[in-house]
C-alpha cells in the first residue's frame, strides 16, 4: 500500500475507533432516561461542562446595567462577562427596582439576544419576570386584582382571560417567562403574601391557578402573546408556623397532600412549564435540599418535566440561613442532587463555578447536569427562542390594549365583596355630600398591593397616570364640590394628622366614607405581629362615630385585618381586599349602586386574631357547643366575623330544587348535582355558586364541609337558571394517613345554596360491604 494511503487509512481507522470509543463510553456512562428533542440532545452533546453550568445559572439584571443611567440600559462589558464568560442561561428582574418602558424592555432583550448570538453555540437567554397580577414591571402595563380578588370573583373564565392578558403584555415586551401563578394555598392570614393566594380553599386555588396558566401559556408558546408559566412556591410556603415570610412550616405528609399539593398537581396537568421552590423549610428540611420533595414527589409522582428554579438566593441560604451546608459549594451539591435545575443566584456566578468543580470531582454525575440543562434548553426550544429570541416589534398600543383595561375594571368589580348592608345603608345617594377619610383613601398602592410597578408596590410615582385612587374615582362620580377629604392618620401611626379637626369637619357633610386597611408590601417587609387593624385606624373610626353621622367603611387590605371593635359602627361595609388599580372606580360604582356587587369571600374573615378556624374545620374544632356549655357560655369554635363564601348583593337569589342524578353513586360512574337559582330581586346580578360536600364519616376525621365545585351565573330579575356540577368519586376523595388519595364508601351530604341532600357512595354495584360506615342515607325531601 502506498505509504500516504496507509497513513490515511490509519487516520480514518483511529478516528473511527476513537468515535466508537467515545460513543460507547458515553452510552455506558449515561443512565439518563429522560430524552429531549433532537435539537436539544445535539446541543447537549456539543456543550462543555462550563457551558452547561452556565445554563443552570440565573442572574439579576441589576448586574448588567449601568448604574448611573436611568432606564436600565445595559452595560455591555458586564453583560459580556455574564453571557460570554459564564454562559449564563437566564436573567431576571427589572434592573432598577421599578418598571421600565416598553422601548427599554425591547432594548434590554435585544441587546441580550445579540450578545448571545456571538457565543459559540448561540444559546439564547430565557428572561424571567414576576408578572404576578399583570406585567408588574412594564410602564403603562395593565395590572389587575391580586389572586385573592380573583378568588372573590369565583370567575374561571376571567382567570383565563387575565392569564392571557399577562402573557400578551409580558411577551410583547420581550420577556418570555413569568414567575406566576402563586399556587400556595392561603390558610395562614398573617402571612404577608396572603393576597397573592386564592384564599384558604385548595379546590378554588387548583381551578383558578390552572386557568391562569392556560391563559398565560396559550395554545402556542412560540406566539408573541404567550409566556412560560412558573407555578410557585413548591411547597408548604404559605403555612409558616410563625406566620412570618420564609419561616419553617411543619405539617404531616398527608396534610401537605390534602391541602397544598393539589394545585401543583393540576398545574402540571395544565402544562405549566416551570416551577419555583419554596424558600422556607418543611418539617425541618429546607425544600431546596429535599430530594423527597423535589425528585420523588415533584418528578416521580407528579410527573413534572420542566425547569425547577430556586427562589432568590436560596442555594446560598442553605448555608447562610438554614445552616445545613457548611459552605456554598456544599449547598450547591445538596440542592443540585436534590433536584433543582436552575439557581437564581442572583448576584454572583459562584454557583456555576461550584457546579463545574463538583462534576470534575465526580460528586455530581454529568447525567444529572445534562438532565437539568436539557430541561432548560427544551423550554427555550418550546418557546421558540432558538428561532427568534428578539423582542417583538410591537408598539405600546399593540401591547396594552383597550380591552385589557376594560378587563381589569371588570375583574375589580367582581373582586369586591359587600360584607355588610344593614338598613339599606347602600347604595349611597349621589345628591349627598361626603367626607372621605382614611390612610388608604388616596393611596394608589392600597388598591394594587405588591408587585405593582415595583417589588413592594408602594411607590405611587411609578404608577401610570391612567389609574386613580379611591378618592379620585369617588370624587369623579359626584364632583369636587361634594367631597372633602382628610387622610386622618397614617397606616400605623397618627403622623401629622389631627383627628379633632377631622371630626369637626364631619359635621359639615351628610355622610362619611372611612377608607381603612393596609399599604402595599411584599414578602418579609410585610410581616406583622398582630392581625388586628392598627390601633390608630380603630381610633379614627371610633372618633368619627362620635359625630353620629352615617359612616360607611371601605376596606383595602391584603389580608383580613380584624375589625371586630369597629364593625358595629358601620351599616355598610365594602371589602376591596386588593382589587387592582381600577378598584377605586369599581368600589365607587358599587357604593353608588351603578354596579351590583357579587364577590364572595374565599377565606374565613376572623373575628379575633387568635380564633382563626377555617371553614373546612374538623368537627372537634367546633369546640364544645351547647351540649357542654349552655348559652351564653358557649365556647366558640368556628365563630368568624364573616363566613367563607359570604358576600351580599343588591338583589336577592332563591335556590330551589336541589337534585342529584342518583341516590347511590357506584364506582367510577359520574353523577350530576343540580339546583335552580332565581334572581328574585329587581336588578340584574351575578351569583357565585359554591358547591359544598361533606363526607359524613371517614377514617381521617372529615371536614365539616369542603368546596367540590363552583361556578358563576348571570341572572336578570325573575330569571331562573339551573346550575349543575358533574362529579365522580375523585371529587369525594381525601388523603388518608398513608398519603394515598382514596374515596371511602359511605354517606355524603351536599350543601348548596342553603339546601341539603344526602347520597351514598359504594365501590361495587353489589351490597354495601363496609361496616365502618353506618350512615343511613335519607331519602330525597
Ligand atoms: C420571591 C419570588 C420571586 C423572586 C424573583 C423572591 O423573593 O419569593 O416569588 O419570584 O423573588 O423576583
Amino acid at each position: 500500500m502506498h505509504p500516504i494511503k496507509a497513513l490515511l487509512l490509519l487516520l480514518v481507522l483511529s478516528s473511527l475507533a476513537s468515535t466508537t470509543f467515545a460513543q460507547s463510553k458515553d452510552k455506558k456512562a449515561s443512565t439518563r432516561t429522560e430524552k429531549f428533542s433532537p435539537q436539544v440532545e445535539k446541543l447537549l452533546s456539543q456543550m462543555t461542562l462550563e457551558e452547561k453550568a452556565g445554563q443552570m445559572t440565573q442572574v439579576d439584571l441589576s448586574q448588567f446595567v449601568k448604574q448611573d443611567l436611568p432606564g436600565g440600559i445595559i452595560d455591555q462589558a458586564k453583560l459580556d462577562n455574564g453571557i460570554k464568560k459564564y454562559g449564563i442561561g437566564s436573567i431576571l428582574n427589572n434592573g432598577k427596582n421599578h418598571a421600565q418602558t416598553l422601548a427599554t424592555w425591547h432594548k434590554i432583550i435585544n441587546t441580550i439576544d445579540s450578545t448571545c448570538a456571538t457565543t459559540r453555540l448561540k444559546i439564547p437567554i430565557i428572561y424571567g419576570i414576576d408578572a404576578i397580577h399583570g406585567p408588574t414591571y412594564l410602564v403603562e402595563g395593565t395590572l389587575f386584582a391580586q389572586n385573592i380578588g380573583l378568588a372573590c370573583s369565583r370567575n374561571q373564565e376571567m382567570a383565563k382571560k387575565l392569564g392571557a392578558l399577562t402573557g400578551h403584555q409580558t411577551r410583547m415586551s420581550g420577556v418570555q417567562w413569568n414567575f406566576a401563578p402563586v399556587l400556595d394555598v392561603g390558610r395562614q392570614p398573617l402571612w404577608s403574601r396572603f393576597c397573592e393566594t386564592f384564599g384558604e380553599d385548595p379546590y378554588i386555588t387548583t381551578v383558578l391557578g390552572s386557568e391562569l396558566i392556560k391563559g398565560m401559556q396559550g395554545d402556542n408558546l412560540k406566539s408573541t402573546t404567550s409566556v412560560a408559566a412558573c407555578m410557585k412556591h413548591f411547597i408548604g410556603y404559605s403555612w409558616p408556623f410563625s406566620g412570618k415570610d420564609r419561616t419553617p412550616t411543619y405539617m404531616p405528609d398527608w396534610m401537605m397532600r390534602e391541602y397544598f399539593l393539589p394545585p401543583f398537581q393540576a398545574a402540571v396537568k395544565a402544562g405549566a412549564k416551570t416551577i419555583m421552590i419554596n424558600s422556607g423549610e418543611l418539617n425541618g428540611e429546607p425544600v431546596h435540599a429535599s430530594s423527597y420533595l423535589l425528585t420523588d414527589v415533584l418528578r416521580k409522582e407528579l410527573g413534572f418535566k420542566g425547569i425547577a428554579v430556586t427562589d432568590w438566593e436560596d442555594i446560598n441560604n442553605l448555608h447562610t440561613r438554614h445552616k445545613i451546608a457548611s459552605n456554598l459549594k456544599e449547598a450547591t451539591y445538596l440542592s443540585v442532587m436534590a433536584g433543582i435545575d436552575m439557581s437564581m443566584t442572583p448576584y454572583t456566578f459562584d454557583f456555576a463555578n461550584y457546579v463545574v468543580e463538583l462534576v470534575k470531582e465526580g460528586r455530581i454525575p454529568m447525567d444529572r447536569i445534562d438532565l437539568s440543562v436539557g430541561r432548560i434548553l427544551q423550554t427555550k426550544a418550546d418557546l421558540g427562542l432558538f428561532e427568534n429570541a428578539k423582542a417583538p416589534n410591537a408598539t405600546l398600543e399593540q401591547t396594552v390594549l383597550p380591552s385589557h383595561e376594560a378587563l381589569s375594571l371588570e375583574a375589580s368589580r367582581e373582586a369586591i365583596v359587600l360584607l355588610k348592608n344593614q338598613v339599606n345603608a347602600l347604595p349611597l345617594n349621589k345628591t349627598k355630600t361626603f367626607l372621605v377619610v382614611g390612610p388608604a383613601a388616596d393611596w394608589l398602592p392600597s388598591l394594587s398591593g405588591s408587585w405593582s410597578y415595583s417589588w413592594q408596590g408602594n411607590s405611587p410615582e411609578f404608577y401610570p397616570s391612567k389609574y386613580k385612587s379611591f378618592l379620585g374615582a369617588f370624587t369623579e362620580k359626584i364632583g369636587k364640590a361634594n367631597v372633602s377629604y382628610f387622610k386622618g392618620c397614617e397606616f400605623d401611626s397618627l403622623g401629622k394628622n389631627n383627628i379633632d379637626q377631622i371630626v369637626k369637619s364631619a359635621f359639615n357633610v351628610d355622610e362619611v366614607i372611612v377608607v381603612l386597611g393596609e399599604a402595599a408590601y411584599a414578602e418579609v417587609p410585610g410581616n406583622i405581629d398582630d392581625l388586628t387593624l392598627p390601633a390608630i385606624q380603630i381610633e379614627l373610626a371610633k372618633r368619627l362615630s362620635e359625630t353620629g353621622k352615617k359612616l360607611t367603611l371601605v376596606l383595602l387590605e391584603g389580608r383580613p385585618r380584624v375589625i371586630r371593635e369597629i364593625e358595629p359602627l358601620f351599616n355598610g361595609i365594602v371589602l376591596g381586599m386588593i382589587p387592582g388599580p381600577k378598584g377605586g372606580e369599581a368600589i365607587s360604582e358599587i357604593l353608588f349602586g351603578e354596579y351590583n356587587p357579587n364577590g364572595k369571600l374565599p377565606f374565613t374573615y376572623p373575628r379575633y386574631p387568635n380564633n382563626y378556624i377555617l371553614y373546612d374545620y374538623k368537627y372537634c374544632e367546633y369546640v364544645r357547643g351547647a351540649a357542654v356549655y349552655p348559652a351564653p357560655k358557649l365556647e366558640p369554635g368556628y365563630y368568624p366575623q364573616y363566613d367563607f363564601g359570604h358576600g351580599l348583593s343588591y338583589t336577592t337569589y332563591k335556590y330551589s330544587d336541589l337534585k342529584i342524578s342518583t341516590d347511590t353513586v357506584v364506582a367510577d360512574a359520574s353523577f350530576t348535582i343540580s339546583i335552580n337559582v332565581q334572581n328574585t330581586g329587581k336588578i340584574a346580578g351575578k351569583e357565585a355558586v359554591d358547591l359544598f360536600i361533606t363526607d359524613l364519616y371517614a377514617s381521617v376525621t372529615p371536614a365539616a364541609k369542603r368546596v367540590r365545585g363552583f361556578t358563576k351565573v348571570s341572572l336578570n330579575p325573575n330569571e331562573t337558571k339551573t346550575v349543575s356540577f358533574t362529579l365522580t368519586k375523585a371529587d369525594l376523595a381525601f388523603v388518608n394517613l398513608k398519603g394515598k388519595t382514596i374515596t371511602e364508601e359511605g354517606g355524603f351530604e351536599i350543601l348548596l345554596g342553603g339546601l341539603k341532600k344526602q347520597f351514598y357512595f359504594k365501590e361495587k354495584a353489589k351490597a354495601i360491604t363496609s361496616n365502618k360506615k353506618q350512615t343511613e342515607v335519607k331519602k330525597n325531601k
